[in-house]
């Protein structure tokens, strides 16, 4: 896919709310991009990588097809193309980016009841993700429900008499309840994909730096640096209650023998619920730092 430009190419969302997402993954990356966002490609200026700027929908086929090396979409959009057979043989990779996170859910009139998913038997469900849904439907041996393919607006469906049920991404809930529709639900757990390749010689040798680049941004997402001082005699203890890759980092206090500095690396919910307990181990000036990047 490198077309002889000795580039790597990503074929990312142009405009969105992955692309939204996605551009500061490059950037937090250290990556910029030279070319404003209206063109086809931008140029990232620290890696040989040429990123595609196109919806979303299209960027499985790209990396399959070969006219892309890599690219990032929406787990969603990933899977409805694999499911409906769209990528031939040429399956790519996939390397999950924890971000973009939404569910696609089975949704129903407030006024229906549901306990289970043979509820659904014989209805017509609204979607624009056919095939993810008429696999779970098989799996979950629903019999003579079909599905109508919407490409929007699909929560007002049922009020048309077009279908019974929508099958749609769900975030807050709020587009369903403002259109008299419940979640009966969830088929699919979604976030951003990597994917791409595998891939040979200089291509691989840049991909395997820009994941090198993604991971070091995922491991610092969570992560926090947090700094306390605590008697030396707790410092056991401590350690124990804030569990980090690495063993924290003692240092010595000015004019005291009895009380070190404490630093260690940590998610940051865990500093929230373990918050009394430091205290209690007698933790005192507790700073809890943001990472910027952590490499290894
Ligand atoms: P395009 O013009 O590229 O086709 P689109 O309208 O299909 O864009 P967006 O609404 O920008 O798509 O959403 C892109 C992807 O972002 C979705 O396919 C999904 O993976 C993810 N996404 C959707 N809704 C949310 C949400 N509320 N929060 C986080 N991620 C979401
Ligand atoms: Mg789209």
């Amino acid at each position: 896919g490198e077309a002889g430009t000795g580039r790597l190419r990503m074929a990312v969302q142009k405009k969105g709310r992955l692309a939204d997402e996605t551009f500061d993954l490059l950037k937090r990356c250290g990556l910029s991009l030279s070319q404003s966002k209206n063109r086809l490609y931008a140029r990232v200026q620290e890696m040989p990588i040429d990123i595609l700027l196109v919806r979303d929908d299209d960027i499985p086929a790209l990396v399959a097809g070969g006219a892309s090396d890599l690219g990032i979409v929406g787990g969603n959009v990933f899977e409805e193309e694999r499911a409906g057979g769209r990528l031939g043989s040429r399956v790519p990779l996939v390397k999950p980016l924890g971000f973009s996170k939404c569910r696609l859910c089975i949704a129903l009139p407030k006024e229906d009841t549901y306990s289970q998913p043979a509820d659904l038997g014989g209805m017509r469900i609204a979607t624009s993700y056919p095939a993810l849904t008429e696999d779970w439907l098989e799996r979950e041996g629903v019999k003579g429900a079909t599905t109508v393919v919407m490409n929007g607006a699909h929560e007002i469906a049922p009020r048309l008499g077009v279908a019974d049920a929508v099958c749609d991404i769900v975030s807050t809930g709020g587009t369903l309840d403002a259109n008299g529709l419940k979640v009966a639900e969830t088929i699919y757990r979604s976030e951003a994909l990597l994917i791409g390749g595998p891939l040979e010689g200089e291509a691989k040798k840049v991909a395997d730096a820009l994941q090198l680049r993604i991971e070091g941004v995922q491991r610092s997402r969570d992560a926090k640096y947090v700094m306390l001082n605590a008697p030396r005699s707790a410092v056991e203890a401590i350690s124990k209650v804030l569990p980090a890759a690495d063993k924290p980092t003692i240092l010595e206090l000015a004019g005291t023998a009895e009380k070190v500095a404490v630093h260690t690396v940590c998610r940051e919910a865990v500093v929230w619920e373990h918050l009394e307990e430091l205290k209690r181990l007698g933790a005192s000036a507790i700073l809890v730092l943001d990472i910027d990047k952590m490499l290894a």
